[in-house]
């Protein structure tokens, strides 16, 4: 079954306590999508600018991902984030986010982007993540992440989107700030009041989270010591789950939800032992669902 995903296609720089990268490989769709291929064929919709160049396709081409929904905006500047990580390489502070060929990006996708089943609309303007929504109208299960800067500048039409997919993906301080509500499970169900059936929150290195109206269902992240970089985890997670997702037919139950949390889980717990999606650019599907199969021994899913 196919998966589209539209959000940032990037250039990131990172600095961490032990080293630092001035130009990765970044962007939610991507880190979405190197994950999300290994489940999944995975068409990825985003601008991208003309110091964006074979080097990168190459990257995400030998994933599998699909690319021809990337538009290459002549004379643009590909999207750019820079972030600064503290020694708790939980904790980081973004230094810089160029939107360049976002600014007026108007998505328009392909016949085959359209008819996807499965549909992820990764962290980027609200706005953009809404068109894309009602271009796919064909998909039968929809889920979305997003960040701080979006509740802050454009609130409004973040609940917009909300409204309009079945499962809402977002890091645990991010649910409470959109919901203005301090405790997560009353936060979690404001969030479902809008309109989606499933809150899944990110809870970094201690986990994740999913709320449903009947339900609560909690997996420690794979322990991993071997941390280099973490930018990127939280799509990575997405992109296990979303794939995982699309690689099966049927109904999405709890019981799904459960199961494709662990391969986000696993996906995750790759993403952080190199800079950017770096190690998963050669990673095996037998090692995800190696660590799939440890965490399985230790939870109950
Ligand atoms: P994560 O570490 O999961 O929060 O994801 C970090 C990735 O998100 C980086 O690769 C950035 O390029 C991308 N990113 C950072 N800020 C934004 C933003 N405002 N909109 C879209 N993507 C962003």
């Amino acid at each position: 079954m196919t998966l589209t995903v539209v959000g940032s296609i990037a250039f990131d720089a990172v600095e961490t306590p032990s080293g630092s990268r001035d130009r990765l490989l970044g962007g939610s769709a991507v880190h979405f999508s190197i994950a999300a291929s290994q489940f999944a064929p995975t068409r990825i919709v985003g601008p991208v600018g003309d110091d964006f160049g074979e080097e990168e396709y190459a990257i995400l081409r030998r994933r599998g991902v699909l690319t021809d929904d990337v538009e290459h905006v002549a004379g643009g500047k590909t999207f750019f984030w820079a972030g600064r990580y503290h020694r708790d390489i939980n904790h980081r502070d973004t230094i810089q986010t160029d939107l360049n060929v976002f600014e007026d990006f108007r998505p328009k996708l392909s016949p085959a982007s359209r008819d996807a089943e499965v549909l992820f609309l990764a962290n980027i303007q609200p706005e953009l993540q809404r068109e894309v929504r009602e271009q796919c109208r064909a998909a039968r299960f929809v889920a979305m992440d997003s960040m701080n800067l979006w509740i802050d500048i454009a609130h409004e039409a973040l609940l917009e989107t909300i409204r309009h997919v079945d499962c809402l993906v977002l890091n645990d301080s991010e649910l409470k700030q959109l919901t203005d509500e301090p405790n997560l499970i009353r936060a979690a169900h404001k969030a479902l009041d809008l309109g989606p059936h499933a809150v899944i929150a990110k809870q970094g290195e201690y986990g994740s989270a999913l709320i449903t109206r009947d339900g609560f269902f909690g997996l420690s992240s794979y322990p991993t010591t071997n941390i280099v970089e973490p930018t990127g985890a939280g799509d990575t997670f997405a992109g296990g789950l979303m794939g995982y997702i699309a690689s099966r037919p049927g109904d999405v139950d709890a019981a799904t939800l459960r199961r494709a949390m662990a391969y986000g889980t696993a996906c995750a717990s790759f993403n952080v032992e190199g800079f950017g999606s770096e190690r998963l650019y050669d990673l095996e599907r037998s090692e995800i669902d190696a660590r799939v199969a440890e965490l399985e021994r230790n939870s109950c899913f």
